[in-house]
């Protein structure tokens, strides 16, 4: 093959290697996108849960001041009633009866007013929590709102993206000759269609490039690394094959590098 056809080839490929790069740092992201997703989802509940228990304990104190308050009540309904009594008693030792009942009621009405003070304090404390909590679930929830309203444009921003690449590959794919077109094939899987020449290495698997095939690229020819078939540049091939690539229209100018 002709030097100035290799040149068009490599450039051609060098730009395909691009966009598989774009593409592939795309779907990198589009992956991360579901579990960041689901992690503000989960604060989501997390801060719902939070305020529920809280709520919960507000209703159960309230609902108990309210039961013993019905209690002293009754307490005090019965003893007016046993001091009623006292008055119509038969004999001392139905008084006495009466007499002890009273002192009970007083006590379990003192004990009740004991527990039901504290329970007003404990709900001093707890009214403005509740309140402060439900605000700042309000302002949480705007805010994991956002961030999800955020991720789904970022999603569909580089799902746009994504296809715009994936019609320029196509396109670019379709300009290339039989050669360019084998080596695109049998490569298009694999992590990188083209390599530098790192200090002797394929940048790409790492494996040492041997001396005759170095030389035979930095000639200009196309060739393959011998471990992971990516097609090996210098550096300075790599500039000028990006360079043709962009004057001649096969990179976008979205596709970095
Ligand atoms: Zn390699």
């Amino acid at each position: 093959m002709d030097r100035v056809g290799d040149d068009l080839t490599r450039a051609q490929l060098w730009a395909l290697e691009l966009y598989q790069r774009a593409l592939r740092k795309i779907d990198r992201r589009l992956g991360e996108l579901p579990e960041e997703e689901s992690a503000f989802r989960r604060r989501a509940e997390e801060v719902e849960e939070r305020l529920g228990a809280l709520e919960e304990e507000l209703k159960a104190k309230q609902l108990e001041q309210k039961r013993l308050e019905t209690e002293v009540d009754d307490i005090k309904e019965r003893r007016t009633r046993h001091q009623r009594q006292l008055l119509s008693a038969k004999d001392n030792r139905e008084y006495k009866t009466l007499l002890e009942e009273i002192e009970l009621e007083n006590r379990r009405q003192t004990e009740l007013e004991d527990r039901i003070l504290e329970l007003m304090e404990n709900l001093e404390g707890l009214v403005p929590r509740v309140k402060k909590t439900r605000t700042e679930k309000e302002d949480e929830v705007t805010g994991i709102e956002k961030a999800l309203a955020a991720l789904s444009a970022e999603g569909e921003k580089l799902e746009g993206r994504r296809a715009r690449l994936e019609k320029g590959r196509d396109t670019l794919v379709g300009r290339l000759d039989a050669t360019g077109r084998r080596i695109f094939n049998k490569l298009v899987a694999q992590r990188h269609i083209c390599a530098l020449m790192d200090g002797g290495i394929c940048s790409s698997c790492r494996v040492e490039v041997p001396t005759q095939a170095i030389s035979e690229a930095r000639a200009g020819e196309l060739r393959s690394c011998e471990s992971c078939s990516a097609i090996l540049f210098t550096e300075e091939q790599a500039s000028l094959a990006r360079t043709m690539a962009r004057n001649r229209g096969f990179l976008p100018d979205e596709v970095e590098g």
